[in-house]
């Protein structure tokens, strides 16, 4: 089997397991306990923070762990939101982008829902592209949060983040980003971003499910989301998940030590794949920016097909990817990212997305271009929606 749906997840790698291992046997302590096993748990709970600290160039206390991608992304929109509200009644706007993750988007949802908020939703362009210009037209006195992705997980693109947050932060205003699928090809340093908050998932970068983070400037108001024992300085209570903390930290590390490199070597086998696809079906269409994009993401829409249609043949044929973002599968409608991009619903509905680890090969891509032009033929030959 080829993998190319990193995008959805990774395994967990080997170092990671082995990091882990410990505080999953001998060392289970609860950090909370005040006995040698709870303080052995606490250290390696205090390690793990500082090794995210390092990489993210902020300080421990900024570091909130949670369980994954989607509670780091809730507790931004919905903490930062409610706190800046409940100190100024008068802020009752959030912005987000067209193209964001539903656990942004639907954490935004919940506060027009629940809290009287208005969304205002910023517009991408073709490239799927959030510009300072866009943004600024969204900018109001009552917007409480601008929260936008770093890379988007469907097409790629990833976004200028240092500028949007400069901007939001001249009128005053906090920054979220969600840097999921931007962890681990991308610069995390939160100075240099000048980003208030950022989400980060584990299980995208060689760690389990279930693990993540979201950094928090310090003097960000926060109002937790999950209360209870008052963990993680009362930000985010719960017993802590020692060993996926442990896991997601070591991941981090390798995959920023690794980074340059590794970028590299992906973005050529990536534009090598790109060209391969492009020869192999002339009229298929790269969504997403040309340039500014992840190495890890091709996708394309290859029209006259059905997505899931080809999903199908190339599995067939050992090559495992994915039609739209694995959240939305098993829903029939567009992909609203790719519509968001001005793609008409049918040219979305033949979107297939391939996404790579660092561990890709240039024959596995080799292969996988080669199956991509016998699944559109067969597909095409059948009739859309036929080849099931
Ligand atoms: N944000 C983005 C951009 C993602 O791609 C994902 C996962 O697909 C998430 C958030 C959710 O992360 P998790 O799966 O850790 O909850």
């Amino acid at each position: 089997m080829i993998f190319l749906d990193a995008a959805a997840t990774t395994p967990v790698r080997r170092e990671v397991v082995d990091a882990m291992w410990p505080h999953l046997t001998g060392a289970f302590g609860n950090p909370s306990s005040h006995h040698t096993l709870g303080e052995a748990a606490a250290a390696a709970l205090a390690g793990a923070r500082a090794a995210v600290a390092g990489v993210l160039g902020c300080r421990q206390g900024e570091v909130v762990f949670t369980s994954g991608g989607t509670e780091a992304d809730n507790l931004a929109v919905k903490g930062i939101a409610l706190a800046r509200q409940a100190a100024n009644p008068g802020l009752n706007r959030v912005v987000i982008s067209a193209v964001e993750h539903p656990a942004v988007e639907e954490s935004a949802r919940y506060l027009e829902r629940f809290h009287g908020f208005v969304v205002d939703v910023v517009p991408v362009d073709a490239t799927g592209t959030v510009t300072p210009d866009a943004l600024a037209g969204m900018l109001r006195p009552e917007t409480a949060l601008v929260s936008i992705m770093y890379a988007n997980n469907e097409v790629g693109t990833i976004q200028p983040i240092a500028a949007l947050a400069e901007l939001a932060h001249r009128h005053g205003i906090p920054f979220h980003t969600d840097a999921v699928q931007a962890a681990g090809w991308q610069p995390l340093d939160t100075k240099a971003l000048g980003v208030d908050a950022m989400s980060i998932s584990g299980h995208k970068l060689g760690a389990p499910k279930g693990c993540g983070m979201l950094f928090v400037r310090s003097r960000t108001r926060l109002e937790p989301v999950i209360h209870g024992g008052g963990q993680e300085r009362g930000r985010r209570s719960g017993t802590e998940n020692v060993a996926g903390a442990v896991g997601l930290a070591t991941a981090l590390t390798l995959a920023t030590d690794r980074q340059p490199e590794q970028q590299a070597r992906v973005a050529a086998l990536r534009d090598r794949f790109i060209g391969a696809v492009a020869a192999a079906v002339p009229d298929a269409v790269l969504t997403g920016h040309p340039t500014e994009r992840l190495p890890s993401v091709a996708s394309f829409c290859f029209p006259g097909t059905s997505g899931e249609s080809l999903l199908l043949e190339l599995e067939r044929q050992g090559v495992v990817c994915s039609s739209g973002s694995a959240c939305a599968a098993g829903s029939d409608a567009p992909s609203p990212v790719l519509t968001a991009l001005g793609i008409s619903a049918e040219v979305a509905q033949t979107a297939v997305r391939f996404s790579f680890d660092a561990s890709v090969t240039g024959e596995d891509l080799d292969k996988a271009a080669d199956a991509v032009r016998s699944a559109v033929a067969r597909v095409r030959s059948l009739g859309a929606g036929q080849a099931h």
